[in-house]
């Protein structure tokens, strides 16, 4: 199935998101994190992909198989290319194909000075529409409520998002978020400059003050008081954050599903429990 089916539930679509296992961790090891997921009815799940590195880009290729040929849950692998060739993903696309994964994340990736750059291709957009020379595949693509890091502007980056848009991307996933309104504000934006497919929020629930400030410092998102008094109060006390994290996430879901949001995408990181509980606590809220 493409994702771009999901959206014509009439209730907002609930995805999830994993990353493969440490290379010196068995690829096994997702199970117990699927078994978990499998649970929470998660309309689709996605797996990351590893910016460098064939070993782990191949787990992601055999989790999204697991997922959606023995979990049956459609799957949704990602694909960054900025340290691809054209060979290299054609043969990617291929391995994806024979597994009857049907659904790509087309991304660039972050450029790694430590690894020697190749310029088949420059941005996602020229991703978006190689994969769909290449196949009959569903593509999504990244979008940042925010901005990305290396836009002068929010006008270029939703001007490139428009791009990708035209280029065939048929849903877009956002970056990791804390306030709303920024999400809410970019959505509007987009819709004004024709971007009129659907886009599901991503959001990370806040369990441990370290993880978070690094993943923020990589992605440029922001941290809004209500948060930061969050950190202060209770970053060095694991358990009293994790209770305010999850309670801070569930409140943000349950704004933007109350908002009209198109679907909701969980970064689990690989933590089935975190996800159970934020899928319990908005069960009903999912079901309008
Ligand atoms: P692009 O769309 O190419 O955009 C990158 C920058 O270039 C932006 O500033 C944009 O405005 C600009 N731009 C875009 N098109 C053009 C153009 N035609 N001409 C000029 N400028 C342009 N990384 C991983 O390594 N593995 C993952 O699995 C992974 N998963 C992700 C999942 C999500 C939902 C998100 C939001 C990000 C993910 N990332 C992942 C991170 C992502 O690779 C980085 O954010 C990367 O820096 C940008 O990728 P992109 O596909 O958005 O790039």
């Amino acid at each position: 199935m493409k994702i771009k089916e999901l959206f014509n539930q009439g209730r907002p679509v609930f995805s999830c998101e994993v990353f493969p296992p440490k290379k010196t961790a068995p690829v096994d090891s997702i199970y117990k994190t699927l078994d978990g997921l499998k649970d929470i009815k998660p309309d689709f799940i996605s797996v990351t992909f590893g910016a460098g590195g064939s070993q782990v880009n191949q787990s992601t290729r055999e989790i999204a198989s697991i997922i959606q040929n023995k979990y049956g849950i459609p799957a949704m692998a990602h694909l960054t290319c900025v340290n691809a060739t054209r060979g290299e993903v054609t043969a990617l696309l291929a391995g994806l194909k024979e597994e009857g994964v049907e659904n790509v994340l087309a991304l660039r990736g972050d450029r790694n000075p430590d690894l020697p750059p190749k310029t088949d291709f420059l941005h996602a957009d020229e991703l978006v529409s190689f994969i769909l020379r290449r196949g009959d595949f569903g593509v999504s693509a990244a979008c940042y409520p925010e901005g990305h890091p290396e836009s002068p502007d929010m006008l270029h980056d939703i001007r490139y998002l428009k791009q990708k848009v035209d280029a065939g991307a048929e849903h877009l996933v956002s970056q990791l978020f804390f306030d709303n309104e920024d999400f809410f504000r970019f959505v509007e934006r987009c819709r004004i400059a024709g971007i009129d497919v659907p886009i599901e929020a991503g959001i990370m629930p806040v369990l441990n003050r370290g993880s978070i400030e690094r993943m923020v410092s990589l992605c440029g998102a922001s941290i809004p008081r209500k948060l930061s008094r969050l950190l202060a109060k209770y970053g060095d006390h694991p358990e009293a954050l994790r209770q305010a994290g999850l309670a801070y996430a569930v409140e943000q879901i349950s704004d933007l599903i109350a908002g009209g949001v198109d679907g909701i995408h969980l970064y689990t990181m690989n933590n089935p429990a975190v996800a159970r509980h934020i899928s319990d606590s908005i069960s009903s809220i999912r079901a309008l």
